[in-house]
């Protein structure tokens, strides 16, 4: 028999950025309803009370009786340097992130029940002490290692998910969050990423993130800026950028190197800096220039990198329509969804059968 689960009614409230009392107004019932739900001291609500419980949360009623071993409560996450100064301010758009990203968890781990993800490239485990500290090594040993030819690195995320590692695009601009990692028992490694980034900043955070994997069993107080180094060598390997670095910089210059390499010139320039490739007098007029052009806010669009498609969320989402043969409902119920919510999360439009496609007999 399944029982109501507490935790799962104030993910589902976060997730909705409602407080308790909000929840308690919206389902009209009491907030003494809601808080005692919430604590466990009601166990067993009325029909009626679950009824308008998801009905003010905009989820189907199953999901209060999900388990929790499934549900994966509570997470453990590492943001940026962004979200733990976001992070000390308590607000509740972190609670909504935080209950989002549980949701989509949850998904992961329904969705990955059908089908297994196996992966064709090794995630090497690199201990930075163990190398001195020598991130430009650590990333050298990925590229290797996935066998990346030198040079500029054209599809990080397809890389990333041949790897194993799952990557979900998520709104996260309300926090100001470039992305984060999260590892979980029973669910293979998941980074999100802000799908508002532009495709320089979003290839960044990805490689950030790859770092935290790689290097990043245990937390640590330099991982933030050892994450930034690998990210930073990983796709401008010293060597390889060297060569287009060496005449005088100028935002021209920076300008032009973006669409080859696919970073920001923000990036270049720190790199540049970070190899020692410009003088520190002329990094700082650039610095200022870049400012003064708007371009530490937003880089000019004529040079904007296009974002990577992630594949294997849907690819998984797509098995169950085509080969499992499910319905957008039948999908959406067993995520403990509207099929709305599938359509918006997933790009699942409701239909009434299932699409199917030919297989060639081999
Ligand atoms: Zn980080």
């Amino acid at each position: 028999m399944s029982t109501f689960n507490k935790e799962i009614l104030r993910t589902v409230r976060q997730a909705r950025g409602k407080s308790q009392s909000q929840l308690a107004a919206d389902a009209r019932v009491s907030q003494a309803a809601v808080s005692k739900l919430e604590a466990g001291l009601i166990t067993d609500p009325s029909d009626e009370v679950v009824d308008k419980l998801a009905a003010a949360v905009d989820f189907p009623k199953s999901i209060f009786f999900e388990s929790d071993r499934s549900f994966g409560l509570p997470i453990s996450l590492h943001g940026n340097a962004m979200y733990r100064r976001k992070a000390s301010t308590g607000n509740r758009a972190l609670e909504k992130l935080e209950a989002d990203l549980n949701i989509r968890l949850m998904h992961i781990r329904r969705l990955l029940a059908a089908a297994d993800i196996e992966a064709q490239l090794l995630l090497p485990a690199l201990d930075p002490d163990e190398y001195d500290g020598d991130i430009e090594l650590i990333a050298e040993m990925v590229r290797r290692t996935w066998g990346l030819p030198n040079g500029p690195l054209h599809n990080l995320t397809d890389h990333i998910e041949r790897a194993g590692i799952v990557v979900i695009e998520c709104d996260m601009s309300s926090i100001g969050v470039d992305g984060l990692t999260i590892r979980t028992l029973g669910a293979p490694p998941c980074i999100f990423i802000d799908s508002n980034a532009p495709g320089d900043r979003q290839r960044f955070t990805l490689a950030h993130e790859l770092g935290h994997l790689v290097m990043h069993s245990v937390p640590s107080s330099t991982m933030e800026e050892e994450a930034n180094q690998f990210a930073s060598a990983l796709l401008m390997p010293r060597r390889d950028i060297r060569p287009y670095l060496l005449d005088r910089i100028t935002i021209q210059k920076l300008a032009a190197l973006k669409p080859i390499w696919r970073v920001s010139m923000a990036s270049l320039l720190m790199r540049c800096q970070s190899i020692g490739l410009v003088q520190p007098s002329q990094a700082q007029y650039l610095w200022r220039q870049m400012s003064a052009m708007g371009y530490r806010r937003a880089e000019p669009d004529s040079i904007a990198v296009a974002r990577e498609p992630t594949k294997v969320l849907k690819e998984i989402v797509n098995l169950h329509l085509q080969e499992l043969g499910y319905t957008a409902g039948e999908l959406a119920k067993s995520l403990h969804m509207h099929p709305e919510e599938l359509r918006l999360l997933y790009g699942v439009e409701d239909q009434e059968k299932p699409v199917r496609r030919l297989r060639s007999v081999s």
